[in-house]
C-alpha cells in the first residue's frame, strides 16, 4: 500500500521534502500541513520588499498551494497547525479554524522551523515591537512606515536580519540606530572584521550603538523609547532581531528527544528518536561539520538539503547528513561578509578539546588584477591548524567576489583541505575577474608562510599583550606615515632598511608592518636574515589596525 507521509511546516524544509518525495515516489500520499497563510515564500526575501528593492510582493510567493498541489499532487492545507503528536496511533491533531481533527501518517517529517526570541523585557509586548519571520510579519512592519508614517527605527540585535533591517529600513527612509549588546556585529566575525562592517554600516548613516544591552522599551506617545544600559532612543518602530530558537515545543510536547541548545535530536540519516519520525531545518540540532560538536545552525541552504535527504531516505536511498558548516553571506549596503567554518573565539572555546591549535592570516588583495578598472579592495582572514595546515574557517568583506573566495574555501573545508591545497588550486582567471593568483591562493601562500617558519605573525587582538622591549616597526614610506601610523612606531622604508640595520637593537622584539602585510614580510624577511631572532608580521597591516582600532560608536544625543 502507498505510504502516507505527513509534513508539518510548509516552507524550506518542509515544501523541498514534499516535492522530493513526489519526484521520487508518485504513490505515496503527501499531506502539507502549515500553520501560516502561506508556503514556499522567501523567508530570506523579506528584508529587501520592506526596503523596496524586492518591489512586488508577490515575488517573494515562489509557490501557492494551488500551484504546488497542481505540480506535486501534495494535498497542501494552509492554516492547519499541528497542535499534538500521537506517536502511539501514529496521528496529528490540526486546529483549522475553529475546529480540529485528526490526520494519521505512515511517517512523520517535522520541518516547524524557528522562533524568533523575544526578551523578556517591560513593553516588549507593544505593538510597535515587531520581529520579522514570515509574510504577515513584513506586512505589519510595511503597514507601520507606509500608513503609520514611521520616520525612525531601533533595530536591537545585529545578526543577519537586523543588518538586511537596518539597510532596507534606513532604504525605506527611515533614520536607523542598531543597538547589539555585544561590542560587534555579526557574531560569526572576529572582531577586527567585523569592525569592518562597523565602518560601512557608520559611513552609510546608522547609528551604532554597540556594547549596550536593552533594558526596556517604553512606550511613548505614537512610538516606542528603547532604553538600554547607556542611552534612551525613541523611535516609531522597534524591530527585535536577536536571535531565534528552534521550535521543538511539539516535538518535545510528544517525547521526542530535544538536545542541550534545545533543537530536535536527529541522527545522521534525519530520524529522530522516533524512527517513524523525520525533523529537518532550523528545528533540529545537527552536527558541526568540523568539530562534530551538536549544533543549531538555522539556514535556508542547509534546511532545504536536509528537507531533500529525508524524502531520500523516506524513499530507502539511506543518505547520510554530514553536518553543517555555517557558509553564510550578508548584504550590507553595497558591502558583502561572508564567513564559513570557525571563528577564533570558537577556536579559543573549542581549541583545547579539538586537539587544535590555530593560525591565522589576514590579507587585503584586490578582486581583480588592479590594472583592469573596477577592482575593489577586499578582506580575508583565513584560519587553520598550526600543526598540519588544515583549513578552519574564512572572513572575507568587500565589494566584488567576496562570496566567491569564501565558496572556494568552503569546498575546500568540505573536502578537509589544508593550505596547501589553497595555495595549489587552480581557479578561472581573467583580468575582470581576479588575478593569476587568485585572493585564495594568496591566502594560502601567507598561511604557508607562517607554517613553513619564514615568519610569524601577530594579530591586531594581541598587540595588547605585547612583550615590554617590542619595537614597532613601520615600513611604510613617510608619505603613508603622515596619514596615519601606531602610537610609538619607529619608521624605516623597507627599501632603507638593509641600509639602516645598525639603528635597530638585535636584543629587542619586533612587530613589523605595512600597508597590508606584504612589504613587512619582505622586512621580516630581512631582519631575520641578519640576526634579529624575535621578529613578527603584523597580520592585515596598517590597513585592519586602522579600521579595527577605531569606536564607531555613535555618542548619545
Ligand atoms: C528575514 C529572514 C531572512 C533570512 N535570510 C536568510 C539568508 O539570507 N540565508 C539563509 O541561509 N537563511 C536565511 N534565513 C533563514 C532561513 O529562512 C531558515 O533557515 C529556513 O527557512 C529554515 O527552514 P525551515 O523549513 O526549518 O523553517 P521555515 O522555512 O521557517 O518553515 C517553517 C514553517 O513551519 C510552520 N510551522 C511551525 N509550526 C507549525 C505547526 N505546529 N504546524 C504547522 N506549521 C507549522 C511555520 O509557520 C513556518 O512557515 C532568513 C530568515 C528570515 C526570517
Amino acid at each position: 500500500m502507498a505510504k502516507k507521509v505527513v509534513i508539518v511546516g510548509g516552507v524550506a524544509g518542509g515544501a523541498s521534502c514534499a516535492a522530493r518525495l513526489r519526484r521520487l515516489d508518485e504513490a505515496a500520499q503527501i499531506v502539507m500541513l502549515e500553520k501560516g497563510p502561506y508556503i514556499s515564500f522567501a523567508n530570506c526575501g523579506l528584508p529587501y520588499h520592506v526596503g523596496g528593492v524586492i518591489e512586488r510582493r508577490d515575488r517573494l510567493l515562489l509557490q501557492t498551494p494551488e500551484s504546488f498541489r497542481e505540480r506535486f499532487n501534495v494535498d497542501v492545507r494552509v492554516d492547519s497547525e499541528v497542535i499534538s503528536i500521537d506517536r502511539q496511533n501514529k496521528s496529528v491533531t490540526v486546529r483549522h479554524g475553529g475546529t480540529e481533527y485528526q490526520e494519521s501518517y505512515d511517517v512523520l517529517v517535522l520541518s516547524p522551523g524557528s522562533i524568533p526570541v523575544v526578551p523578556d523585557l517591560p513593553g516588549a509586548d507593544s505593538p510597535r515591537v515587531m520581529t520579522l519571520w514570515n509574510i504577515p510579519d513584513m506586512d505589519r512592519i510595511i503597514a507601520v512606515i507606509k500608513d503609520g508614517g514611521a520616520r525612525t527605527a531601533v533595530v536591537a540585535g545585529g545578526g543577519f536580519i537586523g543588518l538586511e533591517m537596518a539597510e532596507n529600513l534606513k532604504r525605506a527612509g527611515l533614520s536607523v540606530t542598531l543597538v547589539e549588546m555585544l561590542d560587534q556585529v555579526m557574531p560569526s566575525l572576529d572582531f577586527e572584521m567585523a569592525q569592518i562592517l562597523h565602518k560601512h554600516l557608520a559611513d552609510n548613516g546608522i547609528k551604532l550603538a554597540l556594547g549596550e544591552r536593552v533594558k526596556r522599551f517604553e512606550e511613548t506617545g505614537g512610538g516606542v523609547t528603547v532604553v538600554t544600559d547607556k542611552r534612551a532612543v525613541t523611535a516609531d518602530i522597534v524591530l527585535l532581531a536577536v536571535g531565534v530558537k528552534p521550535n521543538s515545543e511539539l516535538a518535545k510536547a510528544c517525547g521526542l528527544e530535544i538536545g542541550a541548545r534545545g533543537g530536535i535530536v536527529v541522527d545522521e540519516y534525519l530520524r529522530t528518536s522516533d524512527e517513524n519520525i523525520y525533523a529537518v531545518g532550523d528545528a533540529v540540532e545537527t552536527e558541526n561539520y568540523l568539530t562534530r560538536e551538536r549544533a543549531v545552525i538555522p539556514l535556508a541552504g542547509p534546511a532545504n538539503k536536509m528537507g531533500r535527504m529525508a524524502a531520500d531516505n523516506i524513499c530507502g536511498m539511506n543518505r547520510r547528513y554530514k553536518g553543517t558548516q555555517g557558509a553564510s553571506v550578508v548584504k550590507v549596503f553595497d558591502m558583502t561578509a561572508a564567513f564559513t567554518g570557525l571563528n577564533e573565539r570558537q577556536l579559543t572555546a573549542l581549541g583545547k578539546k579539538l586537539n587544535v591549535d590555530y593560525k591565522v592570516t589576514v590579507i587585503h588583495p584586490l578582486s581583480h588584477a588592479g590594472y583592469y578598472p573596477g577592482g575593489m579592495p577586499m578582506s580575508i582572514k583565513l584560519l587553520f591548524a598550526k600543526q598540519d595546515g588544515k583549513v578552519l574557517g574564512v572572513q572575507a568583506l568587500g565589494y566584488k567576489g567576496v562570496e566567491k573566495r569564501v565558496d572556494v574555501v568552503a569546498t575546500a573545508i568540505r573536502f578537509g583541505a589544508t593550505v596547501y591545497d589553497l595555495e595549489e588550486l587552480e581557479l578561472c582567471y581573467a583580468p575582470p575577474y581576479s588575478s593569476a593568483k587568485d585572493p585564495v591562493n594568496i591566502a594560502g601562500f601567507a598561511a604557508e608562510n607562517i607554517l613553513s617558519g619564514l615568519v610569524d605573525n601577530i594579530t591586531f587582538s594581541e598587540l595588547k599583550d605585547l612583550p615590554a622591549d617590542t619595537v614597532l616597526l613601520d615600513v611604510r614610506t613617510p608619505t603613508e606615515v603622515k596619514m596615519g601610523a601606531i602610537p610609538g612606531s619607529v619608521n624605516i622604508p623597507v627599501d632603507s632598511l638593509r641600509g639602516r640595520l645598525g639603528e635597530l637593537d638585535k636584543s629587542k622584539a619586533y612587530v613589523v608592518y605595512c600597508a597590508v602585510g606584504v612589504r613587512a614580510h619582505i622586512a621580516a624577511r630581512i631582519l631575520l636574515q641578519n640576526g634579529f631572532e624575535r621578529v613578527r608580521n603584523l597580520a592585515g597591516g596598517y590597513t585592519t589596525y586602522r579600521i579595527a582600532s577605531r569606536d564607531y560608536t555613535s555618542p548619545p544625543e
